[in-house]
């Protein structure tokens, strides 16, 4: 069965053939390259930031500031039509490290970060109010993290920790703060190892906790699934947020 879908990034009309549907985050838009990740991402921000109808490649550019944590190619690509829109990175400039608190708090409308909470050293909480004290007061947070009905932390009590890499993969090794070592193999990354290690699995009540406690005022899940924009296959995708400060 043949189904179109346009991508909300690039303005590319998709087919996509479900009897040979890519594997998930598929199918990949066949111009940019979007996954259904990016393209609920900017259906998410078109609407709920600039309040436009879900395609992020007709929203016109305006005055509002805004940020994406290591936003991905064709996410990026397209945020930079809008002149206050920023890409950062963890490892290089521009860059930010949603671990620290910002030196100046309150000043974005809007805060991107697409998968990127599971990479994060404990403590858990520590982005969630980062994310906060970095947008205004009204400001936005968009946010998607994996998530399952049960979290895993998978590093509970990580500290002072190495990740080695040997014949056999990487291997991680932690002495805890009282002084026991921990040794984890099987680990898990996501986009080639790097910074990348996955730290954990959320759950929706667990973000939904971790959103509140870090002080936004409006907390929403985000399950619609818009499947003009192709996502509509829930397998595999993130939880999708909208946090208002
Ligand atoms: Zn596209």
């Amino acid at each position: 069965m043949i189904s179109e879908y346009i991508c909300n990034l690039c303005g590319t009309q998709n087919q996509v053939d479900a009897g040979t549907n890519e594997k998930v985050p598929g199918p990949l838009c066949s111009n940019c390259r979007s996954s259904t990740r990016f393209r609920k991402v900017a259906y998410l921000v078109s609407k709920h930031v600039f309040g436009g109808t879900g395609r992020l490649d007709q929203d016109g550019d305006c005055e509002l500031k805004g940020i994406g944590l290591s936003d991905a190619h064709p996410v990026e690509n397209c945020m930079k039509r809008f002149s206050n829109y920023e890409n950062t990175y963890y490892h290089k400039e521009p860059m930010v490290d949603i671990m620290q608190a910002p030196s100046v708090p309150g000043v974005y409308d809007y805060l991107i970060s697409s998968d990127v909470f599971e990479h994060t050293p404990p403590p858990v909480a520590a982005p969630y109010h980062n994310a906060f004290a970095y947008l205004r007061k009204g400001g936005k947070f968009i946010l998607s993290v994996p998530a399952q009905p049960t979290g895993t932390e998978h590093f509970p009590d990580l500290s002072d920790f190495q990740i080695l890499e040997t014949k056999e993969g990487h291997t991680l090794v932690n002495a805890t703060k009282d002084g026991k070592l921990e040794v984890f193999n099987n680990l898990r990354f996501h986009g080639g190892p790097g910074s990348t290690l996955e730290m954990r699995i959320f759950s929706p009540d667990q973000v939904m906790s971790l959103l509140q406690e870090a002080g936004f005022s409006k907390v929403e899940l985000a399950t619609d699934l818009p499947e003009e924009f192709g996502v509509s296959d829930i397998r595999g995708l993130s939880s999708f947020w909208i946090a208002t400060k």
